[in-house]
């Protein structure tokens, strides 16, 4: 009965946003605490539904670390995160067969810019050339040179917004339990296309990425491809692989991973001009706002706490005040010393206080307030589609005039309705709703809402890209640079 080790280490930084991330950021799960993941929307809940309903397969949990998006991790910290990593697995590889690592694949460490690329380079020291390792990826992670020389296989996720956590850890099992059964020679063709994308085109469900995302799906099902996928990064890792790249693997046939993956590349280049963030400037949206009926949503993509961002943005909520907008507006803000002062008075007390400008203090100024507490919660909830726990701290919703606003102490996702609705609120007894997020799920807000306005606004995840200052990532890479030539190629890595 081969054992199969299962691990899982998943982060997307910002490398623009001025918090460093810490050890403490991580939840770190040993053991069969993994199996708390049994049933869940995550990548280790799919693998663990596939290897359980084998009878010839057993398990080794290992260690499974998860943090929210944040800034880049500490030295400290990844030296701390990736010692507890490594042991764990130094201690229950023996008689194993197969490893499935479930990563996000847009991690980033002081002084190590390729976290994942050490962990699966260590792994691979540690069980020799022969071990089948599989492992899954965000389709916004980086997959470099050095983890694809140490893997055998690979599923990435197909959607975004993503909704097939568990489905790519479901695929990467199956790879893994195909390849053990032997007789495989997995062969993945990688083709690196200097483009980095953004925008509405990218929503898979209505966007010419989700096109070309279903001809990799149709390549898998038609069995051309034994997986395949365009990972298109986290625009704001600046690492030195940050790219788009298309992956293709097939069983043993280089010269079809090839075609196929040249193939998505050139027909993603071409596109690429379609796949940019389309920004609406703030007082264009306010005024727009201001004169329609039904609800709007301003989605702040540039303080996007789940691409990283720090979520003390406070720019839209002045403008909104500055323009004296007079519709109810709901929004949420990441501010630790405005949440203890609310705890400190208790419900009912009037303060003032400043929300924002916390932690990204060079783009944001603390906004004056003052403010009736409304209510005070501990900040607890759970990821509505993953199920996901959020732990953002003491936390409070703060009124003042017609503004309803959610006081995080701790940097949580905010892309769904989660943190709203676990502090008693309702999105839809509101006219404008602020969501820190580059997109939602359509259900969540779009489905309802008259229009959703992208705002133009400074942030550490601005999908006005050139606003960023990239200094690590490849150059000349689209649409940083004017000039970006392009010839499809691909490197190939047999196993
Ligand atoms: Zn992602």
């Amino acid at each position: 009965m081969p054992k199969v080790l299962i691990v899982e280490c998943m982060q997307e930084i910002s490398s623009f946003n001025p918090l460093p991330s810490e050890y403490e950021n991580f939840h770190v799960e040993r053991d069969g605490e993994l199996y708390a993941q049994r049933g869940l929307n995550t990548a280790i809940g799919g693998a663990l539904s596939v290897f359980e309903a084998s009878p010839d397969i057993s398990l080794v949990p290992a260690i499974g670390a998860r943090a929210g998006s944040a800034g880049l991790l500490s030295a400290h910290g990844w030296q701390r995160l990736s010692t507890e990593i490594l042991d764990a697995i130094k201690t229950r590889i023996d008689n194993v067969e197969g490893i499935y690592v479930s990563l996000h694949g847009a991690m980033g460490a002081d002084g190590e810019l390729d976290p994942e690329g050490y962990l699966l380079s260590e792994i691979r020291r540690m069980v020799g050339p022969d071990m089948p390792i599989v492992i899954s990826l965000d389709l916004h992670g980086i997959l470099t040179d050095r983890m694809l020389r140490q893997i055998d296989g690979l599923a990435i996720y197909h959607t975004y917004p993503h909704v097939d956590f568990a489905d790519t850890g479901e695929r990467a099992a199956r790879l893994l339990m195909a390849l053990l059964q032997g007789g495989r020679r997995p062969v993945i063709a990688r083709a690196v296309i200097p483009a980095l994308v953004r925008g509405d085109e990218l929503i898979t469900r209505s966007g010419c990425y989700g096109d070309l995302i279903r001809e990799c799906q149709r390549i898998e099902r038609d069995g051309t491809a034994m997986a395949a996928g365009i990972m298109i990064g986290n625009p704001f890792t600046d690492v030195p692989e940050l790219c788009t790249q298309v992956l293709v693997m097939t069983d043993g046939d280089e010269s079809v991973a090839r075609r196929e993956a040249e193939r998505l590349a050139q027909e993603f280049w071409q596109q690429r001009f379609r796949m940019q963030g389309k920004l609406i400037p703030l007082d264009r949206s306010i005024a727009q706002a201001s004169t329609i009926d039904g609800p709007v949503v301003f989605t702040d993509a540039a303080d996007a706490t789940s691409s990283g961002a720090t979520g003390d943005s406070n720019i839209i909520l002045k403008a909104l005040r500055d323009a004296g907008y007079r519709k109810r507006i709901l929004a949420q803000i990441v501010d630790p010393s405005a949440a203890a002062e609310a705890h400190k008075a208790g419900v009912g007390a009037t303060i003032e206080v400043t929300l924002g400008g916390f932690y990204d203090k060079t783009r944001f100024e603390p906004m004056p307030v003052r403010a009736e507490v409304q209510s005070l919660s501990n900040g607890r909830s759970q990821l509505e589609t993953m199920k996901i726990s959020l732990d953002a701290g003491p936390t409070a919703v703060l009124t003042f005039d017609n503004f309803t606003v959610v006081v995080l102490t701790r940097t949580v996702s905010l892309f769904d309705r989660a943190m709203y609705y676990s502090n008693g609120l309702d999105p839809q007894d509101f006219d404008l709703i602020v969501v820190k997020s580059p997109h939602t799920e359509h259900h969540m807000y779009d489905g309802w809402v008259e229009k959703n306005f992208n705002i133009d606004a400074p942030g550490a995840t601005s999908a006005n890209l050139k606003s960023l200052g990239h200094t690590i990532c490849a150059r000349p890479m689209y649409p940083l640079d004017e000039i970006v030539e392009f010839v499809p190629t691909s490197s190939i890595y047999p196993r």
